[in-house]
């Protein structure tokens, strides 16, 4: 990650905060930890426009580890919750309270965490023993308020983290619950990676006078990224998957597949294989996700197999590979998903298997790029479809964001509802009655395939496919975020 010149030293924190640092091998602090840790400090609110990644946990956790500290209070009796940390998911707040417990290590302030999927006992337990800083999922939170488990009378300091993917989840009425439920006097600090109209009104609800800390991402740019493409039929690629990670020089690799049951089916192939994989996504059960997560970090299981929203805010530092077995059907989503590798000055690897299907997004991730991503030649099962005739066949695509609970079909295993002989007897562009309605303004200019040779990529202009969210970002943000400014990058 890059660092700002400045040391820990100018930050004034409590040697107890520097130790931890040191221990973990932090030198400097990141642009975000620079600016906010002082205003944390200072007692003032802060509304941080900063996304997993930048060092924000640190930045907000260490003063608020001071200020408790500094405080005093936790050692007498039993502890009330004096701060209050609420995260979208499991994993973020599992993470968050992973921090806590390795910066506040010398400290003794006491922390812990709940999150809904699992059994509440042991968070209750932890509850009753009594803690300082309590990590939430709005949901469990609210469930243990109300069980009466909770009570938020004694918090001091409110944190909303990655408050935009809270709304996007749908969480706005627990939020505006949990804050009505909050001291009056109070410190709020809200984070967020994009500040959508909503976000704003929303802090404008509940920081008082806030300091604006804006960080752009520590972005790791595209270029050091090894990158190629692979043009595979979409039974082949299993296999092709196989046979790229039979290669040890493959040391770890993030397997992105666009649904959950895809995630299950590759885990699956690979076991037949011979090669031992785990699936991280919704329909697991809390500890199933955070054991598999836990084992790749470990370098236990050496290829993870996630869904976008899976492996939203995962954060794994030494990953040699990232593999797209499915195209993301948004372009900024491959550059989040190849932005999990390169990390930290090390080279990173991303490959891309593009169906016949796919081939669309394919381009949309070149003139994202602003080029074509170079095409791996030499592969035993490289697909004999020629690159002319690849229109996208965009009635059987799914839209790229949707709640992860809800049930995955995959409308093209389904006779009934797709006469197996229309796809093959119609051309692929022609719109079928059923299809629902899109946009699809006609191209202005050559329409006409260009006669390329079957391995190289695609540089036919082809304007029909309506952008799936309006115009091109240019920067970092998590992932489907769509106001953006900047060059793309990822990190
Ligand atoms: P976060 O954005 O909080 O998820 O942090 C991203 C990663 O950066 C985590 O793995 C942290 O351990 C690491 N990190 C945070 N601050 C620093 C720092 N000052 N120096 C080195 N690594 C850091």
């Amino acid at each position: 990650m890059t660092m700002t010149s400045n040391s820990f030293d100018t930050l004034n924190l409590i040697p107890q905060l520097r130790k931890a640092i040191a221990e973990e091998g932090y030198e400097t602090p990141t642009p975000i930890q620079t600016r906010a840790i002082p205003v944390v400090l200072d007692g003032k609110d802060l509304f941080g426009i900063a996304q997993t990644g930048t060092g924000k946990t640190a930045a907000f956790a260490l003063p608020i580890l001071q200020r408790l500290s500094i405080e005093g209070g936790h050692e007498r009796g039993r502890r009330a919750i004096k701060t209050l940390i609420c995260t979208p998911t499991r994993e973020l707040a599992v993470q968050i309270h992973e921090s806590f417990t390795t910066y506040g290590r010398h400290t003794g302030i006491r922390s812990t965490v709940v999150y809904g999927g699992v059994s509440q006992l042991a968070q209750t337990e932890a509850l009753k023993r009594g803690v300082d800083v309590l990590i939430a999922t709005p949901g469990r939170l609210l469930d243990l308020m109300g069980q009466g488990f909770i009570k938020l009378d004694n918090i001091s300091i409110f944190v909303l983290d990655e408050a935009d993917r809270m709304l996007d989840m749908g969480f706005v009425h627990d939020i505006r619950k949990i804050i009505a439920k909050l001291p009056e006097k109070r410190q709020s600090l809200l984070f967020s990676a994009t500040m959508p109209p909503d976000i704003v009104s929303l802090a404008s609800a509940f920081l008082n006078a806030p300091v604006r800390v804006e960080v752009t991402p520590q972005a790791t740019p595209v270029e050091v990224i090894a990158q190629s493409v692979y043009f595979v039929e979409k039974n082949d690629k299993r296999h092709l998957l196989a046979h790229i990670l039979k290669d040890e020089a493959v040391l770890s690799a993030l397997v992105f597949t666009r649904t959950k049951h895809g995630a299950d089916r590759v885990v699956k192939d690979l076991l037949r294989a011979g090669i031992t994989a785990q699936a991280i996504h919704g329909n697991k059960s809390q500890n199933a996700r955070q054991r598999a997560l836990n084992d790749f970090k470990s370098g236990h299981t050496r290829v993870l197999i996630a869904t976008d929203i899976a492996a939203r805010g995962i954060d794994i530092d030494e990953l040699s590979h990232v593999i797209n077995f499915d195209i993301p059907e948004v372009a900024e989503t491959y550059v989040h998903r190849i932005g999990r590798t390169g990390r930290a000055g090390l080279s990173g690897i991303a490959l891309t298997f593009c169906d016949v299907d796919e081939r669309a997004y394919l381009r949309d991730i070149h003139k994202l790029l602003g080029h074509a991503l170079p095409v791996v030649e030499e592969h035993p099962f490289r697909s004999t479809v020629p690159l002319t005739n690849m229109e996208p066949r965009r009635e059987e695509r799914r839209p790229e964001r949707r709640p992860e609970r809800r049930p995955e079909r995959r409308p093209e295993r389904k006779p009934e509802h797709k006469p197996r002989n229309e796809h093959h007897q119609k051309p692929q562009h022609e719109p079928k009655k059923e299809q629902r309605p899109e946009p699809k303004p006609e191209p202005k200019s050559d329409p006409k395939p260009d006669p390329k040779p079957a391995s190289t990529p695609e540089r036919r202009r082809d304007d029909r496919r309506p952008k799936p969210h309006g115009p091109r970002p240019k920067d970092d943000r998590p992932f489907g975020k769509q106001k953006r400014d900047g060059l793309p990058r990822v990190g």
